[in-house]
């Protein structure tokens, strides 16, 4: 015999000769696999629907959701919470929806309050460890998202964007699966341009994003029980750059006839995607465009032969880079002037300058050297700049010459006057900046907080490719991940529970 048991999300049934329940179905996840379930998930299933685990007795590895007592023996269950999580996702650190207007969205910019804990770590220079270590996901060169999806936990996404493999970790059994795709999910693999997706901030149960990919734009779904993916189609056009968001609308840029010479169009639609407008954009570029960055009202592409700018409602405006000038599209991203105005970094073949973006007649200012950065977080060489991009560096610490300082990710706090955030060190290096980024094995760096107080949170010997390193907040800590390492660093934001 099988009894059927109905909760309000799920349906169960129980096998009478064994006791153990199966589900059958619950909202929003498609069709459940659960006969090719090991064990070993059932802790992180229960976790994430909302139902009951054994807690006195061993008569079953899973109830349905609601119950309190095991109807086999009548000893009381472990009962957990049903009701979505509330805390704030992370999607890369470039995706931050909750900084005011005055920063420019898109970059490495966070308003999560990381400098609050690590501050009170032990200041520099002594030099600190993380507290905590995970493994790689197999494919290790990814993007990640923490979010709970619509389930009452959060959990950590990665997806290796240049594969299209979609890795899921399993906090409870401490491992990654790789999701498989449900029959006629589309590839996830987006190598076009740089990688950005657009969260979903209310999502029903298993919804993850809207993300690009070779063949579109698309609504990706997770089943975690099944450990399976589902794609349901947004625009269906090859994609030429990450898709971006101002205010009410989405964009991004696509080719549909890429093989036939086709020109790229715009695509834009409002949030709800009604109200579908789409420009021609001729004569520009069909890879190579960095993630768009969302400032004074416009979304901008950036890319080495120019600069796209559109503001909602309005077609998109290509600007060329001046004759000579190359930008340094490595060295971090646009910055802002006292004034408000947006720059760029470059080369004109003589020297370095910051270029400014948005306007068709920019004006440009020129520098003695290379500065790395984003969003008033700059560096030159192993030194702060805190006034305008082209200011002198404040020196605070000789010692520093010889080191070299590479912005990964600032921390945005409105009541603080220097920027803070989390940074590369390169130590002994007085080579130069886009050889330390490219080819260079670099012989020691250090992870460190600038804040506050300068924090050294971790040391790492012989550092190839240091744009590579992805940062990201989960479970209450911040991670450090790099390919090439074995495993992800991670240091802990609150005292563990
Ligand atoms: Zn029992």
């Amino acid at each position: 015999m099988r009894y059927r048991w109905e909760t309000p999300a799920s349906v169960w049934q129980e096998d009478e000769r064994s006791g153990e329940f199966e589900l059958l179905a619950t909202e929003g996840l498609g069709r459940i696999d659960w006969q090719a379930h090991a064990h070993s998930r059932l802790p992180d299933v229960a976790r994430l629907l909302g139902a009951s685990l054994p807690d006195a007795c061993a008569c079953a590895p899973i109830y349905p959701e609601g119950f309190a007592f095991c109807p086999n023996c009548g000893r009381s269950l472990l009962r957990l919470p049903g009701t979505p999580a509330r805390q704030a996702g992370w999607w890369g650190p470039g995706v931050d929806a909750t900084l005011p207007r005055h920063v420019p969205h898109g970059l490495p910019v966070t308003s999560l309050p990381l400098g609050d804990s690590l501050e009170e770590r032990p200041a520099a220079p002594h030099v600190g460890r993380h507290d905590l270590a995970m493994p790689v996901p197999p494919n290790a060169q990814c993007v990640f998202a923490a979010s709970h999806y619509g389930f009452p936990e959060q959990r950590l996404l990665a997806l290796a964007h240049t594969r299209g493999v979609l890795q899921y970790w399993d906090p409870v059994a401490g491992l990654w699966h790789v999701m498989a795709p449900d029959d006629g999910a589309a590839g996830l693999a987006f190598t076009a341009s740089c990688y950005a997706w657009l969260p979903v901030l209310e999502p029903r149960r298993g919804e993850v994003a809207i993300v690009p990919t070779s063949s579109g734009l698309h609504r990706l779904w997770i089943n975690p029980v099944s450990e399976t993916y589902r794609t349901e189609p947004v625009l269906e056009a090859p994609l030429v750059a990450a898709p971006g968001a101002m205010r009410r609308h989405i964009a991004c840029l696509v080719c549909p006839d890429a093989d036939a010479g086709g020109t790229v169009r715009l695509w834009s639609a409002r949030s709800d995607l009604l109200e579908v407008e789409e420009f021609a954009c001729p004569d520009i570029p069909r890879a190579g465009w960095s993630r768009p960055i969302g400032y004074d009202g416009r979304l901008f592409w950036l890319h080495d032969q120019g600069q796209l700018a559109w503001r909602p409602g309005q077609p998109p405006l290509f600007t060329p880079w001046p004759p000579g000038w190359l930008p340094r599209l490595d060295f971090g991203g646009p910055t802002q002037s006292r004034d408000g105005r947006l720059w760029h970094i470059g080369h004109d073949g003589q020297g370095y300058s910051f270029l400014e973006l948005g306007t068709d007649r920019p004006e440009s200012a020129p520098i003695d050297g290379a500065r790395l950065g984003f969003a008033n977080f700059l560096f030159r060489r192993g030194h702060p700049v805190v006034d305008e991009p082209w200011s002198g560096e404040h020196i605070e610490d000789l010692n520093q010459d010889d080191t070299l300082v590479l912005p990964l990710l600032r921390a945005f706090n409105n009541n603080r006057s220097q920027p803070s955030g989390l940074v590369l060190r390169f130590h002994k290096y007085t080579g130069r900046a886009e050889e330390a980024l490219e080819a260079r094995v670099l012989p020691r760096t250090t992870v460190e907080w600038i804040g506050r107080r300068n924090v050294i949170l971790d040391e790492v010997v012989r550092l190839s490719r240091p744009l590579d390193c992805v940062p990201f907040v989960y479970a209450g800590c911040l991670w450090l991940h790099h390919p090439d390492w074995n495993e992800i660093r991670g240091w802990r934001l609150e005292d563990p529970a």
